[in-house]
């Protein structure tokens, strides 16, 4: 059973984040995740994610999961490390800022991956000759990379370690590569459909990855630190590091509007940019070799994670994506000594069960047995929570007919229902 009275969530009674200097605290879901015990400040742009972060992160993931394995992509996981060697054979070793790299006894040097192209790449590379029956090939992992960003901020959004999902595609030849970089496209809208923000798809440019096309998708938000433009005119949307932010340059309209946005993910049509240098090759149908052409899709997971709670959050009160909230519910049952507790003793834990036997609420039903705070109280924190539904279990559930107070937090509703009509809510 799932109880607040043992959750492993040191909370700041004191709001702004006491323990940390305040010009450290840079957004409010930050701010918010680090006074409710969701994440604690590890250094500079690295944390620990606590167990209700935790949660998130790994319903985020398994979502994921499932939205990949539509798009039959395979799961793999590539080490950390990467041979220093493969970023020189694309040409990304000298121009990348934001490297960390490390050094072995033996004097070789490698990069703690900030993103794994080269890597893969050369996995492919080194399981030749693969045949063209081979593809279309997509794989992804779920890792952490590093970069040693200039300014760490925003908690969650920007650090320098953090987690990502990245997938790589592998075709035959450019006519496939586009339909599976369409494919991809069509999984990520899915996905932010799905978790129910609204997002804008932009025209992005390549930068330091590289290749031929390049979409990002964004939440706008004040903290965004992408600038966005979008044509009033022809509804071009598109990053302004395509097209500066004085016109469209689609249709050369100057009705635009800018806007802030928080780039949750990126995806690049890359061609043979990694797989020549690289040599990942195949055999086509006459037994000659050709290059790979290649796709890569990041999605930041850590950072997706951040976003949302900031879109979503009041200034006071964490707010989830449904499908990302640790919790689904909480009971909160009578305070001890109480006349409610009497005459219901032996409630909270039957519901409790009850809920939790429901389809999709297994494992996410949490009891505020903490009942030497009033029911006030825990009703008040599990609301900073952003806990989706909140039951209380209160003087009306003393009757003979017992019902429940349950709470809505997100659209702030309140009902009062029987037992059965309880579980036919759920
Ligand atoms: P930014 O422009 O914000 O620095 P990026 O363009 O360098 O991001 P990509 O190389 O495109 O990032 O990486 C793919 C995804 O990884 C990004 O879309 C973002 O969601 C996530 N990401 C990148 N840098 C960070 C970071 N420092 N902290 C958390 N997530 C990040
Ligand atoms: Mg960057
Ligand atoms: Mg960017
Ligand atoms: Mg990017």
């Amino acid at each position: 059973m799932n109880r607040v009275s043992k959750l492993f969530q040191p909370i700041n009674k004191i709001p702004k984040s006491a323990t940390i200097k305040h010009k450290e605290i840079t957004s409010k879901s930050q701010r918010l995740m680090l006074d409710l015990g969701i994440i604690k400040l590890a250094s500079p742009g690295t944390f620990h994610l606590l167990p209700l972060g935790v949660r998130a992160l790994e319903k985020l993931k398994s979502f994921i999961d499932k939205e990949m394995h539509k798009i039959n992509a395979q799961k793999l996981a590539l080490p950390a490390l990467t041979q220093a060697e493969l970023w020189e054979k694309s040409g990304r070793l000298n121009n990348s800022a934001e490297l960390f790299t490390v050094t072995d006894r033996h004097k070789n040097l490698y990069i703690l991956s900030p993103t794994h192209e080269e890597a893969i790449t050369d996995l492919l590379a080194s399981i030749a000759p693969l045949s063209y029956k081979n593809f279309p090939l997509r794989l992804y992992q779920i890792t952490s990379k590093y970069r040693d960003e200039m300014k760490t901020r925003f908690g969650l959004m920007r650090g320098r370690q953090f987690l990502m999902k990245d997938l790589y595609t592998f075709d035959i030849d450019m006519k496939n590569a586009e339909q599976t970089y369409s494919e991809v496209i069509k999984g990520y809208e899915n996905i932010f459909n799905t978790i129910g923000i609204d997002f804008n798809q932009v025209l992005a440019a390549t930068g330091n990855i590289g290749g031929l096309i390049s979409h990002e998708f964004h939440y706008t938000a004040d903290v965004g630190e992408d600038k966005l433009l979008f044509c009033l005119n022809c509804n071009y949307k598109g990053n302004v590091e395509v097209s500066g932010m004085d016109y469209c340059p689609q249709c050369k309209s100057n009705k635009i509007m800018v806007k802030n946005g928080i780039e949750v993910a990126h995806t690049f049509l890359l061609g043979d940019k990694y797989s020549k240098p690289l040599n990942a090759t195949y055999l086509d149908r006459n037994g000659l070799t050709a290059n790979l052409q290649m796709g890569c899709y990041g999605l930041g997971i850590s950072r997706l994670l951040g976003a949302a709670v900031e879109v979503l959050s009041l200034e006071q009160e964490l707010r989830w994506p449904l499908i990302l909230a640790p919790y689904k519910v909480v009971i909160i049952s009578p305070k001890a000594g109480s006349k409610e507790e009497a005459f219901t003793l032996g409630f909270d834990q039957e519901l409790y069960d009850n809920i939790d036997q429901l389809d999709g609420y297994a494992g996410n039903v949490l009891l505020d047995d903490r009942n030497h705070l009033t029911i006030g109280k825990r009703h008040l924190e599990a609301r900073r929570m952003g806990y989706p539904y909140v039951i209380v279990i209160g003087s009306k559930a003393t009757g003979s007919t017992p019902l429940y107070e349950i709470n809505e937090i997100v659209t702030n509703k309140q009902h009062l229902l029987d037992r059965n009509e309880l579980l036919q809510y759920f």
